[in-house]
């Protein structure tokens, strides 16, 4: 999981960060200050990276760059001038912009599964900065600060409320990366693991759906049922792992001739399912051929040799050939079978005339 490295180590850099603020006043020069504000700072930069590493976004290194620059060229000049309330008032400022782009980070891509955790640490996180900006405002109309920030009796307790918040900031985090880990194990448990089709309850659950909006709004969808021809010869001639290779392959195939919106699932071995909503019988049939098509052009080697393809579809639209799913199904599957009987490696719409056969390749 990409980004949560990033989250560990802007964490620990802001803990480093924050442990040298404090110890200096009492052990260390105020060269090793700049160095703690330049923790804090690159930690506060690192946490933002994370968020967006953990969208699958590309880090913003330049943005990053340029405000750790100038905040830290502001940081050193203020404190050489021995200014450490503008030198305070500049580094907390920064924080605020990187908890806006923050926040701006994480609700930029709201996610369904991921909602709730997301608008958690949002709010948090833009609290945070609302709390940064009030401690900047108070720090730059306050006389000189000569002692430690969290020393001053008023801006004591503004300084521990930002801290506070981390621990929800925390807490938001775990619930967002465990959120993502049960989506992706969701959306695992619904895919079958050789060919990353649908499995059948995956694809049963989605047909009902698509289905019941077909039937609402009386689009056409259209159902093929695909059963590759004589597949035992393959792990018969080959060997189950070149029969497993052999699935992938024509699973691939199969869907690249297919929409974003289509369903693709397997229902069998070697058999498998593609429900396609908004398509009626004649631009099924015109997918099912040119599907059979693909596949009878893959070229497969195994062991050097080529290993012959050929697929059977049978198709079945909803309305034409029933009004349920399992209807449908079961017309698609006689197709199907017609089409087996016919002679394989040829397309068959339920009910309805053989396409012309497919001898010719
Ligand atoms: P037909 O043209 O009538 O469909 O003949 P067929 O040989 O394709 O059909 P049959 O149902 O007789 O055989 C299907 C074969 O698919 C049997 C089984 O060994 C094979 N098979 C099923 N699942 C898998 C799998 O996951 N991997 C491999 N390698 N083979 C599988
Ligand atoms: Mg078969
Ligand atoms: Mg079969």
């Amino acid at each position: 999981m990409r980004g949560l490295s990033f989250w560990a180590a802007g964490a620990m850099a802001i803990s480093i960060g924050v442990l040298g603020i404090y110890l200096r006043s009492s052990m260390l020069p105020s060269a090793s200050l700049v160095v703690a504000n330049f923790f804090v700072l690159a930690g506060f930069i690192l946490t933002w990276w994370g968020i967006e590493a953990f969208f699958g976004r590309p880090l913003p290194y330049r943005a990053g760059a340029v405000i750790f620059v100038v905040a830290a060229v502001g940081v050193v000049y203020f404190t050489a001038e021995s200014n450490s309330r503008l030198r305070i008032v500049t580094l907390l400022g920064s924080f605020v912009l990187l908890s806006v782009l923050r926040v701006h980070s994480m609700l930029r891509d709201l996610r369904p599964s991921t909602r709730f955790s997301q608008i958690l640490s949002g709010m948090t996180l833009g609290t945070q900065s609302l709390f940064y900006l009030a401690l900047a405002l108070a720090v730059w109309s306050l006389p000189a600060v000569e002692r430690p920030l969290a020393q001053l009796p008023i801006l004591g307790w503004i300084f521990l409320i930002p801290m506070l918040l981390s621990i929800t900031v925390v807490f938001a985090a775990i619930l967002l990366v465990n959120q993502t880990i049960a989506a992706r194990l969701q959306e695992a448990a619904r895919r079958d693991a050789l060919t990353e089709a649908l499995t059948r309850r995956a694809l049963d659950e989605a047909a009902e759906i698509e289905v019941a909006r077909s039937n609402r709004h009386r689009t056409p969808l259209s159902l093929l049922m695909l059963d590759i021809d004589h597949f035992k010869l393959v792990n018969d001639q080959y060997g189950h792992p070149a029969g497993d290779a052999v699935l992938r392959r024509f699973a691939t195939a199969t869907q690249a001739c297919l929409r974003r919106e289509d369903l693709f699932g397997r229902v069998g071995g070697e058999e498998f399912c593609a429900l396609l909503p908004n398509t009626p019988a004649t631009g099924a049939a015109l997918l099912a051929e040119r599907i059979r098509k693909a596949v009878a052009d893959l070229v497969i080697e195994v062991d050097g040799h080529r290993v012959p393809l050929m697929v059977s579809i049978g198709v079945a639209t909803l309305g034409e050939h029933g009004k349920a799913w399992q209807d449908l199904v079961r017309q698609a599957d006689a197709a199907l079978y017609a089409a087996k009987r016919a002679g394989r490696n040829r397309v068959v719409i339920a009910d309805a005339i053989p396409l012309p056969a497919a001898a010719a390749d």
